[in-house]
């Protein structure tokens, strides 16, 4: 089972993806994503140029071995660009691999721990009728699980509520990344923040009961001491969970939050190592792992990640913008389907466009995803279609305060 043939294909439906394609000399054919919001094509060169010539006549049985070699021999280790490329490899390899058992990915990795993955979509709102609006629609399309983001009063334009239209002028939900040769700017007050959230979350218990399951995502904006604070000022609403209150990289912050709060922490969506977990995981410092599979080195590395934290009973939320194209989102479906300690999956709905690219086998129903029985991922890459849809620049957005000064995204 040697790989004959790689090529990494670039595509732009409703947004940019990055898709590794694997062809083996016995016909097999493994699809990995790529794709890194705003940086895409870092992730491209990375691969065209430096790790395609070194797949060419590979063993494609050999993932682990892959794995290391990939990670060791650039000598450069950890992030980003390095990680969703080698993630793209890894997931192609899976790929394979299940095609060859005939069998769909998860009954590779130990077979289903359950009938299906709890899913949680995003509504939003600037105001509350909106808000309420958002989330029956959510309701009403099987969801159980709703990510609340809320305008905040004499903030114009924030992170979470929907404003991308897609192609054909409907709402394309939370797609912050806007095709255009600069980033869109977005202003932030924390003061302002911290006062009206807890307002909204209050309202929206009051609307809804106290059963349904509702999350928070505080994107990476909050010191220590602010996120205790909204921890603290959220507990009477009972979260799901809180995402990102503090930019994580300094994982000793969240010995203070945790001190605070009782509010479940989740973290780890911009994480690309199990090194970058370390200590969050060892002092039970967060309650769920953000990690994609696409930007944490595949399913190989990212079970390892899941593993450790299954120690300290953190469970899996793994990360599922529409970024993550719909060959990650399956990787990742499989992946939770078949750990014992998922918690729950993003799911944002991809456009139309995007789902002719990608031809897909999973299910959403009764508000839990499930990747279907079809050998290997169950995506399919179509090549023409994806032929149609060339790169376009497009950028994440980014803050600045009242005096100008940038703030974290
Ligand atoms: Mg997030």
């Amino acid at each position: 089972m040697q790989i004959v043939k790689a090529d990494v294909v670039v595509t732009s439906p409703d947004r940019n993806f990055v898709t590794l394609r694997l062809e083996t000399d016995d016909g097999l054919v493994g699809l990995g994503d790529g794709t890194l919001n705003g940086r895409e094509l870092a992730v491209v060169a990375y691969l065209r140029e430096h790790v395609v010539p070194l797949l060419i006549g590979r063993d494609a049985s050999r993932i682990e071995d892959t794995w290391q070699f990939l990670y060791r021999s650039a000598y450069w280790r950890r992030g980003p660009v390095t990680m969703a490329a080698i993630a793209a490899v890894d997931v192609a390899l899976w790929d394979i691999k299940a095609r060859a058992a005939n069998m769909p990915l998860y009954q590779l990795l130990g077979g289903a721990s359950r009938t299906g993955l709890l899913a949680y979509g995003h509504a939003s709102g600037q105001e509350l009728p909106e808000l309420f609006d958002s989330i029956r629609e959510h309701q009403e399309q099987g969801y159980r699980a709703i990510r609340v983001q809320t305008g905040v009063p004499g903030l114009k334009s924030i992170y979470g509520i929907a404003s991308n239209a897609t192609y054909d002028g409907g709402r394309y939900d939370h797609e912050p990344a806007q095709r255009g040769d600069l980033p869109a700017e977005e202003d932030w007050d924390t003061r302002s923040y911290l006062r009206h959230v807890p307002t909204v979350f209050e309202a929206v218990r009051h609307e809804f009961g106290p059963e349904l399951p509702l999350l928070h995502d505080s994107h990476h904006r909050l010191t220590p001491i602010q996120a205790a604070r909204l921890g603290k000022s959220l507990e009477p609403y009972d979260l799901f969970w809180l995402e990102d209150v503090t930019p994580a990289e300094n994982q000793e912050a969240l010995r203070l939050v945790r001190q605070h709060t009782t509010t479940p922490l989740a973290i780890g969506e911009i994480f690309n190592t199990v090194w970058d977990y370390q200590l969050i995981i060892r002092e039970q410092l967060i309650d769920y792992v953000r990690s994609a599979v696409t930007h944490t080195g595949g399913v190989t590395h990212l079970k390892k990640v899941l593993d450790h934290a299954s120690q300290y009973q953190i469970k899996s939320g793994m990360h599922g913008p529409t970024d993550i194209s719909p060959v990650g989102l399956a990787a990742q479906m499989h992946l939770g389907l078949a750990i014992h300690n998922f918690g729950i999956q993003e799911y944002m709905k991809h456009g139309e466009r995007t789902n002719e690219v990608f031809r897909q086998s999973f299910t959403f129903s009764d508000g839990l995803l499930h990747p279907g029985e079809r050998p290997g991922l169950g995506v399919d890459l179509d090549l023409a279609e994806a032929a149609k849809y060339e790169y376009q620049r497009a950028y994440l957005p980014f803050n600045r305060l009242a005096d100008g000064t940038v703030h974290d995204w």
